[in-house]
């Protein structure tokens, strides 16, 4: 079991719980995952969804060596249907789940780490947290996931994506993809707080509240841009295996060297 969940006071807790590997997300922590949101999502006793993670870290995002059974041969057909299920169709379920959710966020949050929070309605980050999508250094142009643009704004987006670099929670907060940073050993609790003020609200104007958010940036064109950078992202794949035979091109040193 990867994923701890918990209901009380009409809030669902969802914990990643694999703090040994930063809780990297192999196939079956994000199906079990999954499986927590619907729960949540279905259960007319939860009004708010809480999702955070045990250990020093949010998530080091994908495993790369977790993805469950590989075929013999990798063809850019495998690596689409795998992504699209779980780093596309899975995100986009749970930015849509019809109830409020919060993230809580420490320590690193790498790459497919962004997929996690990024769909939760509301992100606190401990004053530690650090965000970053370091994947052009596998030859990829970005994780699958497209939300760069719209939780930063064009500029630090590229700044973040042609760099590697990460950002702090305080600018993560500047630019609006966080609402607020709060020192380490007060996530929790401060979270919780958010939450229970949230819960007490009507649960039909949570709901609207949240689709016309929602529904005005899908007008503004957000649920296009995701599908077709979902499509610019397998690009980096095929490129990948055309000059590598494996769909990223992995320089660990030079990762390691550029994320510190
Ligand atoms: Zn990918």
């Amino acid at each position: 079991m990867y994923i701890d969940y918990d209901v009380a006071d009409k809030i669902a807790t969802i914990s990643l719980n694999r703090p040994e590997a930063a809780n990297a997300q192999n196939t079956e922590l994000l199906d079990e995952l999954d499986a927590a949101w619907t729960r949540a999502a279905e259960d007319p006793e939860v009004a708010v969804i809480v999702l955070r993670a045990n250990g020093k870290h949010f998530s080091a995002g994908h495993d790369i060596k977790g993805g469950g059974p590989v075929p013999d041969k990798i063809t850019l057909e495998f690596i689409y249907q795998h992504e699209s299920r779980r780093y596309l169709d899975y995100t986009l379920r749970w930015r849509n789940v019809p109830k409020p959710s919060i993230a809580a966020v420490q320590g690193r949050c790498i790459s497919g780490g962004l997929l996690l929070c990024w769909p939760c309605d509301l992100i606190l980050a401990a004053d530690d947290a650090l965000f970053s999508d370091p994947v052009a250094l596998m030859g990829i142009g970005g994780v699958e996931y497209h939300g760069h643009t719209w939780e930063l704004g064009a500029r630090k987006a590229k700044e973040v994506l042609f760099t590697g670099r990460a950002l702090t929670a305080e600018e993560a907060e500047r630019t609006g993809m966080v609402n607020r940073v709060v020192p380490r050993d007060e996530l929790d609790s401060q979270t919780r707080a958010l939450a229970e003020h949230i819960a007490k609200m009507p649960s039909f104007a949570l709901r609207q509240a949240k689709r016309a958010v929602n529904q005005t940036l899908d007008v503004q064109g957000f649920y296009a841009a995701i599908q077709s950078v979902f499509d610019i992202h397998q690009t980096g794949h095929g490129n990948a295996m055309s000059v590598s035979g494996w769909p990223v091109l992995v320089n660990m040193d030079e990762m390691k060297a550029n994320i510190k």
